[in-house]
């Protein structure tokens, strides 16, 4: 192989696929005033107008890696690739306006298969009001890639940051966590089942919430709308795409602060919890280290509580503390738990990105 000479080498799995991230982009300089923030954020923020930005977020969904087509329908596979782009824009407190989609595919796609990805695709430009503008298409030696761009607005002042979170500052979680994770643990079940023995049919009855969560999930525009209403505006955001932990690390690493989080808090459905316990998983660890939940973590000043308070889809879990104090989850015995940054490593877990 050309890029092999004699030095050591250092594997994908060993340093991970944040460090790798950093490392191959810590040269780069900005040759634009017009690159407010690059790398490192849910979207790159670009200057507009005085006083608009630009917002620039890039996910893709390969065969295999995040996605199995035994037991994802082509259209909703569509319609989330759409959903984890915007999901970043809203992780900016932006709108999302416009999506570019590039797709790979092998030969085993007859044109039919992929007018049903775009079906997908198309349902998620209708509901959530935006537009398809372009993209690429290419062949793949073997399976199917989907790569979409979204391109989103905000008033620069309205933006939120990861790295801007303050020590004592409220942290809130959207919706429920752990759902998309157990929805795939369903289906891996059901599909090693299958492969046992083909004549017995998938028993996926009773799990309609956690299959929907993880085959069609949905951004939180809403919330971004809701928390203009209330006139709350985060001091920091992420959406949770990897896990609470991963994303909280995020957050922490990047803002220079600790966190403590509760247990008896954590917003999480009961279905969840029940499908947990059959399959001896904590419901915890599914909310902690499960992913794809593509809900909005954010901050809010203490002041701004009362303004929250009580709102059915906004739960406070914990609050950042002081850098020194690091990252803890206390128990339901308030205990506290140290973690570390888990989530979906795709270089080592075979999954996720
Ligand atoms: P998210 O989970 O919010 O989509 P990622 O973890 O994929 O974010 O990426 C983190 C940051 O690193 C983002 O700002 C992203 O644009 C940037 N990034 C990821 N991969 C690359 C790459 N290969 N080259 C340059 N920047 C990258
Ligand atoms: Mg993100």
């Amino acid at each position: 192989m050309i890029i092999m000479s004699d030095e050591k080498k250092t594997s994908l799995e060993s340093i991970g696929e944040f460090k790798l991230i950093d490392e191959l982009t810590k040269d780069f300089k900005t040759h634009h005033s017009s690159t407010i923030y690059g790398v490192g954020d849910d979207a790159a923020v670009i200057q507009r107008d005085e006083n608009t930005v630009s917002l620039v977020a890039t996910d893709a969904l390969l065969e295999g890696i995040h996605f199995n087509l035994m037991y994802t329908p082509l259209m909703h596979l569509g319609y989330k690739a759409v959903m984890v782009n915007l999901s970043d824009i809203y992780a900016m407190n932006g709108t999302a306006e416009q999506i570019t989609v590039t797709i790979a595919a092998s030969s085993r796609f007859p044109k039919e298969a992929l007018e049903e990805l775009y079906k997908g695709i198309k349902k998620a430009c209708d509901i959530y009001e935006v537009d398809l503008i372009g993209g690429d298409t290419t062949s793949s030696v073997s399976g199917l890639m989907i790569s979409v761009t979204a391109i989103g607005t905000a008033k620069k002042e309205d933006v939120v940051y990861r790295n801007t979170a303050k020590e004592n500052e409220l942290i809130v979680v959207t919706g429920d966590l752990g759902a998309a994770y157990m929805g795939l643990q369903i289906l891996e079940r059901e599909k090693s089942v299958y492969k046992a023995n083909p004549n017995i049919q998938p028993d996926l009855d009773g799990y309609d919430y956690l299959l929907e969560r993880q085959l069609k999930p949905e951004a939180r525009k809403d919330v971004v709308k809701f928390l203009k209403e209330l006139d709350v505006k985060p001091t920091s955001m992420i959406d949770v795409s990897d896990g609470l932990a991963s994303e909280l690390f995020h957050l922490c690493k990047q803002s220079n602060v600790g966190a403590q989080i509760y247990d008896e808090k954590l917003p999480i459905d009961t279905a969840v919890s029940t499908t947990a316990i059959d399959f001896e998983i904590s419901p915890t660890t599914c909310v902690l280290n499960g992913g794809e939940d593509y809900e909005l973590l954010f901050s809010i000043k203490q002041e701004d509580f009362d303004k929250i308070k009580g709102n059915p889809h906004m739960t406070v879990i914990g609050h950042f503390t002081a850098k020194d104090s690091g990252l803890y989850l206390i128990d339901k015995q308030g205990a506290a738990i140290e973690l570390k940054a888990q989530g979906w490593n795709h270089f080592n877990e075979g999954k996720n990105a």
